[in-house]
């Protein structure tokens, strides 16, 4: 039997404080209860999640182009286009965490944080370091810098290991 974590909930749009004038809103999903128990199948189920479990906070960003931020009691959601819209995605998220918790057994919980990006230093230990040009930089460490900035591509080095 399927059991819903979210029944009743309010939406609010609300246009940008940081941005006067702006084209696009916000939108605040305010909810009776407490969700941060879906929190550690969400994380384990969202590609990309950025999880804080001590602050019981959640942050994804929508491969449509909107970011979500998931905590206890509320739902933010940026940037919505228009009030239909912003129906949409909030249905689409309600459905997304009731079907995640009703799927809560099948699913490992993960409380871990987002991993840092890998530093200059540690993605130089991972090159060939030969400076042979053929990833189109002069140097090694110079693609590890685009790569910072991602406008490079690992695939770039033809010489990566598989392992690195
Ligand atoms: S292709 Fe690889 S080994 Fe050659 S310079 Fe670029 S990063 Fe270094």
């Amino acid at each position: 039997m399927s059991e819903q974590l979210i029944g009743r909930f309010d939406m609010e749009m609300k246009s940008p404080s940081c941005t006067p004038g702006a084209s696009w809103w916000g939108v605040k999903i305010s909810l009776d209860d407490d969700i941060s128990k879906v929190f550690p199948f969400l994380n384990a189920e969202l590609k990309d999640a950025d999880y804080n479990h001590k602050e019981k906070v959640l942050l994804w960003d929508s491969d449509k182009g909107f970011r979500c931020a998931f905590r206890p009691n509320e739902i933010a959601i940026a940037p919505v286009e228009d009030r239909e819209v912003a129906q949409q995605i909030c249905d689409d998220a309600i459905d997304m965490l009731n079907d995640i918790w009703n799927r809560r057994n099948q699913i490992e919980p993960n409380v871990a944080g987002k991993a840092p990006p890998p530093s200059m230093i540690q993605l130089l230990k991972l090159l060939p370091g030969t400076n042979c040009k053929e990833c189109g930089y002069p140097t090694c460490m110079a693609f590890a810098a685009g790569l910072i900035k991602r406008q490079a591509e690992l695939s770039g080095c033809p010489h990566l290991s598989s392992e690195a």
